[in-house]
């Protein structure tokens, strides 16, 4: 038998999920975002999968959109961080990509560049995030600039992200909304700026386009979960076996550190996945999974190539029970990676986009 740990994708609950975003703000386009390899789902595949329903799709760099135009992706592609040298603004016009501009230097690199056609520009703004992006009052000189130059900048949005969307405080996100606002009202721009807990849960976000990311995955970023964000489906089931059975009595150590001992006489399930394959080596005591469909903890650290679970309490699994840890088990049942990864003291973006290339993907 080959190695039994496999990720799952499934393909109808991505196309579901990019349907609820859209649904969820009809008066906006969606761009979905696919970099870091579609958040470990496979670019190439998502995009292929979503290809007749999204207009366009975004991507962190110039290699990402490279895969997707050597895969025979046709689509505007965004680059949400630009070039990250002016080399590269020969490709982007070849690639005919779309491209935020968030630095003086690349301005300057756009504007002295020879151009046969001019390049989509979303001018991004830093209301609050602190990170890329002009402050609100550099924007308006740099937008006057692009917009004088119709040879080398066209269809100017102004783009920015939020902080904390996500959370059900919503002082912070209201400033930088009011920043964009004023800003968009005096250049008469159209907006880019709902990431995924915009577009679930914060409709005054949503502009001529949104760019949900992790939602597509069917992975919810709200703090709180609302009736929307309920809806998503997960697209990747990280699906492994047990692979070995240890009967243990009540007392004794397992797994490196031997931190973990068993309360009472125990069946112990050895699955075949571990840190060497992207599963979250700071996983708790009793971090959930799946057997068999059944809900069940990790029991002792996670190592390189296995975990091991506690199996007592389902006395038919054994050797080729399916394992589910996290995703969609054979009898329906769900385990969600947002679960999981609060057991890690992470969130699922890193979950999903961690899976290692060991771990064969396949797409359903
Ligand atoms: N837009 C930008 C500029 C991003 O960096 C990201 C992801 O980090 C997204 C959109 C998508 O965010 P999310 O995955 O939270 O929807």
């Amino acid at each position: 038998m080959a190695r039994p740990l496999i990720a799952h994708i499934d393909l109808e609950a991505l196309r579901h999920n990019y349907r609820l975003a859209c649904s969820l703000a009809p008066a906006s386009g969606a761009v979905a975002v696919l970099k870091a390899d579609g958040y470990g789902h496979g670019a190439v595949a998502c995009a292929r999968a979503l290809e007749g329903t999204a207009p366009a799709f975004a991507v962190a760099c110039i290699e990402e959109a490279v895969t997707l135009r050597e895969a025979g992706i046709s689509l505007p592609i965004v680059l949400l961080e630009g070039i990250f040298e002016a080399g590269e603004l020969e490709q982007v016009e070849t690639l005919g990509l779309w491209m935020a501009v968030h630095s003086d230097w690349q301005v300057e690199a756009l504007l002295a560049h020879r151009l046969a056609r001019p390049i989509p520009v979303w001018l991004k703004v830093d209301s609050g995030m602190h990170r890329l992006g002009f402050s609100p009052e550099r924007a308006e000189a740099v937008w006057r600039r692009l917009a004088a130059a119709p040879t080398h900048a066209c269809d100017l949005h102004l783009m920015s992200h939020f902080a904390t969307a996500d959370r059900v405080d919503t002082g912070y996100f209201a400033g930088q909304m009011a920043r964009l606002e004023v800003l968009a009202e005096r250049l008469g721009a159209p907006l880019c700026l709902a990431n995924s807990p915009a577009t679930l849960a914060r409709a005054e976000a949503h502009g001529a386009w949104n760019r949900p990311g992790v939602m597509l995955y069917g992975s919810d970023p709200l703090e709180h979960a609302n009736e929307a964000s309920r809806r998503l489906a997960p697209v990747m089931t990280l699906r492994s076996a047990i692979i070995a059975v240890r009967e243990l009595p009540a007392g004794e150590p397992v797994g490196y550190g031997g931190r973990w001992i068993t309360p009472r006489p125990s069946r112990i399930g050895v699955v075949a996945c571990g840190y060497g394959d992207g599963y979250d080596r700071h996983a708790v005591d009793g971090t959930p999974v799946l057997v068999a469909g059944r809900r069940t903890a990790i029991a002792g650290k996670v190592s390189m190539d296995m975990l091991t679970v506690d199996i007592t309490d389902i006395p038919d699994a054994d050797i080729g029970s399916e394992v589910v840890l996290w995703g969609r088990a054979a009898n329906g049942e769900v385990l969600s990676v947002d679960e999981v990864a609060r057991c890690c003291d992470t969130i699922s973006y890193t979950l999903l986009t961690g899976v290692l290339p060991r771990v064969p993907r396949r797409y359903h």
